[in-house]
């Protein structure tokens, strides 16, 4: 779906539009584990003002490819984020209903600003209401992996965006 000169290419681009927007700061990038570590690592290293990382993890799909509306913080952030710029790096953005979540429990904890960093968007499937200032790509509803993004934990490294074959999943 999406090739890895594509991806590198947009990831330049959020790496200088985000450095501009932050011009003078130090951004604490929060990456929420595991699919996003991988768009975090060329993220980061696309980005001119100070950074610091952080990670958090969430309970999510697990096996299956339905979302189960149970968010539950398996890792918490390492760091208190009281007065710091806080950009919370995702990997997709499907039903919204993790990162609303996360979001609440973020902004309890009062940074300077929190907002968000998605590499992909699922077009028109939003249930809940993001702020989601930076998308990388918006991209139809289907089930991708690649990029950081799995199915049962495999196809994480393939450096592109691919959509899994339904045979792949079904019985
Ligand atoms: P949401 O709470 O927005 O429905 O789900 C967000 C999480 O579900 C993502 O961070 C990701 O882990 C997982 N997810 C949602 N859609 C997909 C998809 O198409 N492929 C994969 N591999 N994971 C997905």
């Amino acid at each position: 779906m999406i090739s890895d000169e594509q991806i590198q290419a947009r990831v330049r681009e959020l790496g200088a539009q985000i450095s501009a927007d932050y011009e003078g700061k130090t951004v604490l990038l929060v990456a929420v584990l595991r699919g996003a570590a991988i768009f975090l690592a060329d993220l980061s290293r696309a980005m001119t003002v100070p950074v610091e990382l952080d990670f958090m993890a969430v309970s999510s799909y697990g096996s299956s490819t339905k979302s189960s509306g149970v968010v539950r913080i398996l890792k918490d952030l390492d760091e208190q984020i009281e007065g710091r710029h806080v950009l919370v790096v995702e990997d997709i953005l499907d039903t919204g209903l993790t990162l609303k979540y996360l979001l609440k429990n973020l902004a309890s904890r009062k940074p300077a600003s929190l907002e968000v960093v998605t590499l992909l968007n699922k077009e028109g499937k939003q249930r809940v209401p993001i702020s989601c200032k930076y998308s990388g790509f918006s991209v139809p509803d289907e089930f991708v992996v690649g990029y950081g993004l799995d199915f049962a934990e495999r196809y994480r490294n393939l450096p592109y965006i691919g959509v899994l074959r339904p045979s792949a999943y079904q019985d």
